[in-house]
């Protein structure tokens, strides 16, 4: 994407902020706004899950179904060719370099929702020969699955697995389309952009809007007095394998 159209991407998510205004939202810092251009400089965009509260409803896949609707995110049911934006894995799974060997069982003995990090550091962007995958200012890790040539080099870097190709046109695989978001075509990768679209409306991320429990708190990490700065002040954090220097942006309450 050349920069004049992305600059009109910029302008439009500002656009769309001025009409939308900036409501109240639950979990939802709204001092990081929707902008994607000069005001989001100074921004840093990051979301904070706490492990306690989310999945205390066992089961629970509100984030993920809200998501996946919201992003037409096939539902192939072959595990080798799914695809998912945001899902359930094994604690020692997604925390496997015993970060925090004494964390409650209660938490380790069920899954922690995991999704792209937007690390600070990210491989994938790096190895991107076509740019399709890129940080923005406010450091959401983006893909513009029109210039995506399936190389797959951004799935080999991202050492999450927050990456799905399609193996096959994911269409039909979609129940009710979305029409206000774009489909993907066989040959692309995809992953979460933490529903760029959405903060450009002012709203807040998909599954951060569905949680019933309010385990996800979704904000600018760059404000001391933003609610993720309260949360991560307050309690203790783990980040996904720390040791690799990627600098996930994700953080999980313990
Ligand atoms: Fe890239 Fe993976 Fe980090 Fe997301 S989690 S920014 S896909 S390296």
């Amino acid at each position: 994407m050349g920069e004049d159209r992305r600059s009109f991407l910029k302008l439009a998510g500002l656009a769309a902020l001025c009409v939308a205004g900036k409501g109240p939202l639950s979990r939802f810092d709204s001092a990081a706004e929707a902008s994607t251009g000069e005001a989001s400089k100074g921004i840093r965009r990051a979301m904070v899950v706490d492990l306690a509260k989310c999945l205390e409803e066992k089961d629970c896949k509100l984030c993920t179904e809200a998501c996946h609707r919201a992003h037409n995110v096939p539902n192939v049911a072959d595990p080798k060719h799914e695809v998912k934006w945001i899902w359930q894995e094994p604690f020692r799974d997604a925390f496997p370099d015993e970060g925090a060997p004494h964390v409650a069982e209660a938490l380790t003995s069920r899954p922690a929702l995991v999704f792209c990090n937007h690390c600070d550091n990210p491989p994938c962007a790096r190895v991107c020969p076509t740019e399709a995958t890129w940080k923005r200012p406010d450091g959401i890790v983006m893909m513009y699955w029109h210039r995506c040539i399936g190389c797959r080099y951004c799935m080999a870097a991202c050492p999450y697995g927050s990456r799905s190709f399609n193996w096959e046109d994911p269409r039909p695989y979609v129940k009710q389309v979305n029409r206000d978001f774009p489909t993907r075509t066989k040959g692309v990768v995809e992953k979460c952009t933490f529903c760029d679209e959405r903060l450009a409306r002012g709203e807040a991320p998909a599954c951060v809007a569905a949680c019933k429990e309010k385990a996800m708190t979704f904000g600018n990490l760059n404000d001391p007095d933003s609610e993720v700065r309260r949360l991560l002040r307050s309690r203790f954090a783990l980040r996904r394998k720390p040791a690799l220097g990627t600098q996930p942006e994700v953080y999980y309450l313990v």
